[in-house]
């Protein structure tokens, strides 16, 4: 395994670039313009330079990272690279048609890894004729910090596969914990009730969001649900959250909150756009 694509150059994508580009594989990032794939090329070798910076990268480690570092336009670059990690948006129609379409692309050998918080990895390999060579890979966010990689197999994922990434996740320095593929995988859905009675208690009025925070930071989370959202886009939460709900046949447990919606709808998505419960 020497090559890494990444589809999308988003908040997911550009860590998992990084990531990979520092663990010294060549790394190819696509998005769907050329101007978003500079910005993420651009952020990517500032974290770089930061962590050259803070003694945490090795200058020789930042030279070969970003002499092997491309972007493209076209998913046909991408499928030349020995594994394709997809960080597109959370929508189960977008993401299979990527799927299907870097199938027909790749050769034989090439894996497909999903970084969906929620959908179906089964779903996602249904859209490939090499179900054997397709995973799920979700990186925590910030995927440069967060050690915890979530692998998720379906029943037609091969040992050699399986192998062949969690050697990936472990030459990135993070952790590779083996998931079923269900709904939310385990991170997503303890989380899922963990923003959703956030969401209730400000809602209902029993608290604002800057005490729900406060309190929860107070008991030892490094952020409380709303700092958290903000992080990871409301839009992202909000996705997230209707996925793990359908899913679930519409268990009220992971019913979705009007608040998400209206955050969503008001442009308010968190630090990408500079407001969301919070101002940047
Ligand atoms: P994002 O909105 O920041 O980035 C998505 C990127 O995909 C954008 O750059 C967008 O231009 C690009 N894109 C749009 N249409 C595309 C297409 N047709 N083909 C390829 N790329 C396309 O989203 P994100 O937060 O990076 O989330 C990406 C994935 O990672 C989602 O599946 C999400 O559930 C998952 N995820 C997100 C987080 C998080 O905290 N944000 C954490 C773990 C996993």
């Amino acid at each position: 395994m020497n090559s890494i694509a990444v589809i999308g150059a988003g908040t997911m994508g550009r860590g998992i670039a990084q990531v990979a580009a520092v663990a010294g594989y060549a790394v190819i990032l696509y998005d769907i313009t050329p101007e978003l794939t500079a910005a993420g090329q651009e952020a990517i070798f500032q974290l770089i330079d930061k962590g050259v910076a803070r003694g945490k990268i090795t200058a020789e480690t930042a030279v070969h990272a970003r002499a092997h570092f491309t972007t493209t336009t076209e998913l046909a670059q991408c499928a030349t690279a020995d594994l394709v990690i997809e960080g597109a948006p959370e929508r189960l129609d977008l993401k299979r048609d990527i799927f299907r379409q870097l199938d027909e692309l790749a050769p034989a050998h090439t894996i497909l890894a999903s970084n969906t918080s929620s959908l179906s990895i089964h779903a996602l390999a249904g859209a490939t004729n090499r179900p054997t060579q397709v995973v799920g890979l979700h990186f925590f966010n910030p995927a440069h910090l967060m050690a915890l990689v979530e692998v998720i197999p379906t029943g037609n994922t091969s040992a050699e596969t399986l192998t062949a990434v969690q050697e990936v996740i472990q030459r990135m320095g993070k952790t590779a914990v083996l998931c079923q593929d269900t709904p939310g995988f385990i991170v997503n859905r303890v989380a899922r009730p963990f923003y959703g009675e956030a969401f209730r208690v400000v809602g209902e009025g029993q608290a604002d969001v800057a005490t729900v925070d406060k309190l929860m930071r107070s008991l030892g989370f490094r952020m409380g649900p709303f700092e958290l959202i903000d992080l990871i886009g409301c839009d992202v939460n909000f996705a997230v959250t209707q996925s793990v709900y359908h899913a679930y046949f519409e268990d009220p447990k992971y019913r979705p909150h009007p608040l998400q919606q209206r955050m969503v709808e008001s442009g308010r998505l968190g630090r990408k756009t500079g407001r969301g419960f919070y101002g940047y």
